[in-house]
């Protein structure tokens, strides 16, 4: 199979809005792929390279000029053979070593298969919505049913090797995963949920009610002494969370795989920003910033998988094992309780609450109805202070807004976040068509507005952010609509926005 095969899909998936379509697209394809090539394919079209990440700065390094090949000549297994290569370039002259190698993958490559590498190179096509797309192709392709799939993606984490088991032994290999202590599975999903009101009638008051703190994800395994922590996305981080390490080894158990977030807490046992829980992730050295372990679920306890047995069963486990450690929850709270638990919950600076059906098994994959997070949301007027182009369906269209905040001493508004969610096609055409006529000025891609503009913005969230001036920025902001009847002078201020960053309440 050539790499083209592989492009063209994608750019075919890129440019239909019809997920039936996107699937078709890709079930094609991983069909027409041979048995050795399929886990590449698979792994390429979710945006994951089967090498993992190799090296990083690809962004200096892509700016190479290179003529692109006329026709396409690449093989998949030509890629991949380059991409082996590449992640075992190290030591001194690897950079050197690294330009070399991709200069030859890129003057092999043509236009369009070049932008497809560089995209793949640089994590940009990681979407967690493709992988949900590949998983449903692959049921599609070889003809098992997308359940099943999804299990088994769950239980070898791993969507290349569960494709193929697919291909080789349908139905039967993919039923044949099993959760191992020490291979860190899928993790469950939360999806939004209206009001605490609604999921609690939807469960019929059958729920645990849970803080929903805002650090990072984490599945613990233990067999005997041997610990392992692995991230949402499934990496191996033991080596650099060592206080982790010691908090498992401590439990009362043989074997045990956890599910959990873990934070960073200030002196007075609050929660730190996310963003600090985050950089101490990533860090191989720095211990100043201890991070506590907060469990949420038990899916296997001393011999016993628990990934079927409801979540009254697995909490039971979870209280068993690491009773101490566990996040704060209630179970089966009355409605009364249930709201004043919530309350308390943002009072201790967490970002909502999750509501889960007792009576559910753990499933991964898809964002389910079993786990709904509620969480407050803030709306904010803000000062429109440009748009940039859009791109796909967007081209011709003024489409990602920049957002200000009014500055409470008078200055010009300071830019807080870019957003294009939530905007219709009507707001679209009536963007393009209304803006030019507050143009400041162009640069690359964006025009510059005066202020005069206000638009209603829902967000989840700010965090401090170094790269605005005004250092916090918006977290998931998406449009409401436009405010006419708001001048610029009545929008909110910058000291509105920071005093929603976690731990100012
Ligand atoms: P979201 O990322 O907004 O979809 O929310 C789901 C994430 O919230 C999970 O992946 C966890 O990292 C995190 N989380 C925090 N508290 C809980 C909890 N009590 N139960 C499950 N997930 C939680």
């Amino acid at each position: 199979m050539l790499l083209s095969d592989v492009v063209e899909a994608s750019q075919g998936v890129r440019a239909t809005s019809s997920r039936k379509n996107k699937i078709n697209i890709f079930a094609e394809l991983l069909k027409r792929a041979a048995p050795q090539e399929l886990a590449q394919v698979v792994a390429w079209l979710s945006g994951d390279l089967s090498q993992g990440r190799i090296g990083t700065g690809w962004r200096t390094l892509t700016t190479l000029d290179i003529e692109s090949a006329r026709s396409p000549t690449l093989s998949v297994n030509d890629v991949d053979e380059f991409f082996g290569e590449l992640a075992e370039v190290g030591g001194s002259g690897s950079a050197a070593r690294r330009q070399e190698l991709l200069g030859a993958l890129f003057g092999a490559a043509t236009k369009d298969e070049h932008d497809f590498l560089l995209r793949l190179l640089t994590g940009e096509m990681r979407q967690g919505a493709l992988t949900a797309i590949v998983a449903e192709a692959v049921a599609v392709a070889f003809a098992v049913p997308i359940a099943t799939v999804r299990r088994a993606h769950m239980l070898s984490g791993r969507l290349p090797v569960t494709a193929l088991a697919a291909r080789t032994g349908g139905v039967e290999a993919l039923e044949a995963f099993r959760l191992e202590v020490g291979r860190p599975i899928q993790p469950m999903l939360a999806s939004p949920g209206a009001t605490l009101e609604e999921a609690m009638a939807e469960f019929d008051g059958q729920a645990s009610v849970e803080h929903k703190m805002d650090g990072a994800r984490i599945q613990v395994h233990r067999d005997g002494d041997t610990v392992w922590v692995f991230t949402r996305t499934l990496r191996d981080i033991t080596a650099s969370v060592p206080e982790l390490v010691d908090v498992v080894r401590k439990l009362d158990c043989a074997s045990v795989v956890l599910d959990g977030e873990t934070l960073a807490l200030n002196d007075s046992g609050r929660p730190r920003p996310f963003q600090e829980t985050m950089s101490r992730f990533g860090a191989t050295t720095a211990r100043e910033l201890l991070l506590h372990p907060y469990f949420f679920d038990c899916l296997h306890l001393d011999g016993a998988d628990l990934l079927d047995a409801p979540l009254r069963d697995r909490r039971e486990a979870l209280t068993k094992v690491a009773c101490g450690l566990s996040i704060p929850a209630l179970i089966a709270p009355g409605p009364e309780a249930a709201a004043e638990y919530f309350d308390g919950a943002l009072a201790a600076g967490h970002e909502g609450i999750m509501i889960k059906s007792l009576d559910a098994p753990y499933a991964a994959g898809r964002r389910g109805r079993s786990w709904q997070k509620i969480k407050p949301t803030h709306t904010l007027d803000l000062i429109v202070l440009g748009a940039e182009w859009g791109y796909g369906r967007r081209t011709g269209y003024l489409s990602n807004l920049h957002l200000g905040a009014r500055d409470p001493e008078g200055g010009g508004p300071i830019m807080v976040g870019k957003t294009f969610k939530g905007l219709t096609d009507a707001l679209l055409h009536w963007q393009t068509a209304e803006f030019p006529r507050h143009e400041r000025e162009r640069d690359g891609n964006t025009v510059h507005l005066y202020p005069e503009l206000v638009v209603e913005i829902a967000l989840d969230g700010v965090q401090t952010s170094p790269r605005y001036p005004g250092g916090v920025a918006l977290r998931f902001a998406r449009v409401v609509r436009y405010r006419p009847d708001k001048e610029p002078h009545q929008a909110d201020t910058i000291d509105a926005i920071r005093a929603l960053l976690p731990g100012t309440k």
